[in-house]
């Protein structure tokens, strides 16, 4: 998982379908975790959270309801988008499966592109940056598209870690992130860095963001982490 790269964890038991859409969102430039069935899904999700989970409703074992219920019951996994991909159409299902906290459904068979377009919809709402938004913290603005950065309308220069940074702060302002979160956000969980590159990595973004003058607007909260305002 990177700020680059955001991740889904695709759980559908059916091979082909699963193969279609790993390929498609793979293409999209995602990271792309799979699994077959309800408890595997909630072992990946234990060990790495996805940026959105694609649930199948009907799996071996636990089902996806189930599965979703058990996400949204839990305070640490309840943000993750979940969209439902059921063959039930009846309104009845649909309206139980809204109940489990689901926040999309998708009936079968759907549209490849309907759904890629679905799983942007939820990562707009919960990881803006990785999908090109533009961004606004007081003076400052970034755009993840072009990936350029102002303050009080002046460009800044960021290295590409200190924009990775940058965008995970902005994502979430006031939100405190601790070394090891920020490792895995911006660095990915599978290259090994020493969390004091962190520190390393948050002292120049600080220089880069009040280069033009203005206040530091990162927060060192002792023991904790980082936070943007
Ligand atoms: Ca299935």
């Amino acid at each position: 998982m990177s700020a680059e790269h955001p991740s889904v964890l695709v759980v559908e038991d059916e091979p082909a379908q699963r193969e279609v859409l790993v390929y498609n969102l793979e293409a999209e430039g995602f990271e792309v975790a799979k699994a077959e069935t309800g408890d595997d899904a909630l072992l990946l999700v234990a060990e790495a959270q996805p940026d959105v989970i694609i649930l199948d409703w009907m799996l071996p074992g636990v089902s996806g309801i189930e599965i979703c219920r058990r996400l949204k019951a839990n305070t640490s996994t309840r943000a993750i988008p979940v969209i439902m991909l059921t063959a039930r159409s009846e309104e009845a299902d649909r309206v139980r499966g809204l109940e489990t906290g689901a926040d999309d459904y998708v009936v079968k068979p759907y549209s490849v592109i309907e759904l890629m377009a679905r799983v942007r919809t939820q990562l707009r709402r919960v990881r803006p940056a990785s999908v090109g938004e533009q961004l606004t913290f007081e003076d400052i603005h970034l755009d993840a598209e072009t990936h350029r950065v102002t303050r009080d309308g002046k460009p800044l220069k960021l290295g590409p870690t200190e924009f990775r940074l940058l965008s995970t702060f902005m994502e979430k302002p006031g939100r405190v992130w601790s070394r090891e979160q920020l490792l895995d956000r911006v660095w990915g969980r599978d290259i090994y860095v020493d969390t004091r590159t962190v520190d390393v990595h948050i002292g120049r973004l600080r220089k880069a963001l009040c280069a033009q003058g203005g206040d530091d607007p990162l927060r060192t909260v002792r023991g904790a982490g980082y936070a943007l305002g």
